[in-house]
Parts: C-alpha cells; structure tokens; sequence
C-alpha cells in the first residue's frame, strides 16, 4: 500500500493542483511549472526533492485530507519524523477540519513527537486528546509509554491507574511501585523502598519482583528470619521462579544454623516440582552430610525423571570426584559445561527474547513480568 501511495504521489500532485485551480478559477488550466520540476526530480532518482515539490503543491483541504494523512503516517514509519511532523501540523492548521479528523491529526503529529523523542510536545498532545472518548484509552495508553520510557514511575502509576479503571486490564502498577523501591534503594533509602514495596504487594500480593527487594534488604540487614519469610512467598506467588531463592535460602539457614529445616524445605519442594535447582542444593547438603555415592544416587533419579545439561553436568562432576571417571567421562563433562557456558536463563514468555539475567521490563517486547527461568533439557 505505501509503494503504492509513493507511485500515486505525483498524480495526487497533479489532480491536487489542477482542482485547487479548477476550484479557484471555475476551469481547468495547464500544470504549474513546480509540478513539471518535481516530475524531473522523481525521473532522475532525487526522490526526496520530488516528495517536497509534490507536497506543497496539494492543497491542504478536506478533500485532500486522507492523503496528507497517509503522507504524514508513512514518512514517520520510514523514519522520517521530521516530514511527518510538517505534513502533520499543516492538517491541524486547517480552519474547516471537524473535531474527528482533527482529533485523528492529533493523535498521529502526537506519535510523530513521540518518534522523535520530542517527549514534552508529544506528552501535550496525547493530553489534549484525553477529552475526546474515542482517544482516552489510545493517548493514556501513548503517554504510559512516554513515562516509562522517561522512567517517570510516579505518573506512571496515575496513568496506569486509570487506564486498569477504563479498559479493565490488568496493569503492571506493582512493578511501577518495585521501579520506584529500586530508585529509592539506589539512593539508601530505606525507609522510603520497604514503603514502596509494601504497596506493590498491596496492589499485586503475587508479585515475586517484591519479595526479591524485601529478601534482599532484609539479607543486607542480616535479618535472616525475614529473608527466609520473603524468599519463601516466592514459591506462594510463582512457583517458576522458586529456582531463584533456593542459594540464597540455604544461605539464610546456614547463617541461623537451621539446615535441617531447609532440608525438610527443599524435599517438599522436590514433590511439588521438577527443577533441577533444588535437586543440586539437596545434592550439595548430602555430600557434606552423608557421602558424595548418595549426592549422586540423587541427581542420577532426578536425570531420569527429567533430563537436563545441568543434572548431568552435576552427576558427571560428582562421578569424577568419586573417581569412577574416566577419558569419555571428562570429555562429556567439558562438552556439557560449553554448552551451558554461553546459555540464556531466561526467556520472555511474550516474544522469545532469551537473556542471561533476569529482566523484568522485556527489553525487547516491552511485555512486564514476562521473562521466566528456562526449564527442560537446556534449563533448570
Ligand atoms: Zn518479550
């Protein structure tokens, strides 16, 4: 359709002058010489000096309305914000426009700022068209992705806000409130972060990303007990991410001296679930306590049950230390550590961006919470 609308440009050219002519004079007459020039630009391949003749020589109208819309839309898709915000404003300027081609001109110089990264002037468009109906959910949906974009959480709660009170979708206010907690955790705030964090759980009682910041203070603080309470909600909240916690809960419980409580812990977490992450902390724990034949009789039942690099890295490591190993042995286990060296972690349910940290805004999606710790044979 664009190619098109390039190949109609000079046409549209032509029939836009010789009407505007027609209109003025009440006849036909011959083609302005611009018209003519602009012919020998497109001819000789200087498309972009052809395209501004043209340009100027259809009138800006209501007959001619759709296509310096269509204009306007398709020099910002191709990048060039700086036509589309020319085209764009000339159509505002239209003294006969009805208010629903006007509010459409609007919404689209708007997005053409946004492009731009004029994000002050786009931010006071998308406002002015928060009176028309039709353009409420469009232009708080625009300006929501102005402020996260400028990281202005706070009004990208208000915005979110209101977005949740008119279309009745879920949005990812708690993760606004945990983008602020970081920002004042930043800055040693303490204080100010447990309060943001208290009203992301508040908002969102399943969000795993505040539980993360509690677990982490509370471990900064020393306080292991409230660690332990914060990691542990994880599993309440998305069991796919209990595979996160599990290092640092062994941790917790080491420094209070409870291992034997962890243990109890991950064995409940073994019934329940299939990862590989709690079966190697068990592993790790059975070694010291009661042998490495044992650390590996578990990981060689886990292998079976549901295969992955990483139970057979750990069974081959473990094989090796029993010595039981030998050259076909090491070959494997080096084999398997260089597959999993350059491996993502984590894969973004929404588009399948795969990453080797943890993002919680995709950066390629742009989707909240959608990135989750890989499982099966390449994961956990
Ligand atoms: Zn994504």
């Amino acid at each position: 359709m664009s190619f098109l609308l390039w190949l109609l440009l000079p046409v549209a050219a032509a029939s836009g002058w010789l009407v505007a002519r027609h209109q003025k004079r009440r006849k036909p007459i011959y083609l302005s010489p611009d018209y003519f020039k602009g012919l020998d630009y497109w001819l000789h391949e200087e498309p972009d000096k052809a395209i501004d003749i043209f340009i100027k020589l259809i009138d800006v109208n209501n007959q001619t309305f759709e296509t310096h819309l269509a204009l306007g839309v398709l020099f910002r898709r191709r990048g060039e914000v700086n036509r589309a915000i020319h085209i764009h404003q000339n159509i505002i300027k239209i003294p006969t426009l009805d208010p629903q081609q006007r509010h459409l001109a609007l919404f689209e110089l708007a997005q053409d700022y946004q492009n731009a990264g004029l994000f002050d002037r786009a931010e006071d468009v998308f406002k002015q068209l928060l009176i028309a109906d039709n353009y409420k959910i469009p232009a708080l949906s625009q300006l929501l992705k102005i402020y996260e974009q400028e990281q202005e959480w706070k009004k990208a709660i208000e915005i979110a806000q209101k977005l949740e009170k008119l279309s009745a979708k879920k949005m990812p206010i708690a993760q606004y409130y945990c983008e602020q907690a970081e920002k004042y955790r930043e800055q040693g705030q303490i204080d100010q972060t447990q309060q943001l964090i208290l009203q992301a759980l508040h908002i969102d009682p399943f969000c795993v990303r505040a539980s993360f910041i509690e677990a982490e203070l509370a471990l900064e603080n020393n306080d292991y007990q409230k660690a332990i309470v914060a990691f542990k909600r994880v599993e309440t909240q998305d069991h796919q991410y209990i595979t996160e916690v599990i290092k640092n809960l062994h941790f917790c419980y080491k420094a209070i001296g409870q291992i034997d409580e962890f243990t109890v812990y991950l064995q409940k977490i073994l019934d329940s679930y299939d990862e590989i992450t709690p079966v190697l902390s068990l592993a790790k724990i059975i070694q010291q306590e009661l042998g490495e034949q044992q650390a590996i009789n578990l990981i060689a039942k886990q292998m079976l049950k549901r295969p992955s690099l990483c139970s057979i890295k750990s069974f081959l490591a473990l094989s090796n230390i029993n010595n039981i190993s030998n050259e076909s042995l090491v070959l494997l286990h080096d084999t398997v550590t260089q597959l999993l060296k350059n491996k993502a972690f984590y894969k973004c349910n929404n588009c399948g961006f795969t990453a080797r940290k943890l993002y919680w805004h995709c950066p390629s999606c742009k989707q909240w919470n959608t990135m989750k710790p890989i499982q099966g044979i390449d994961g956990d």
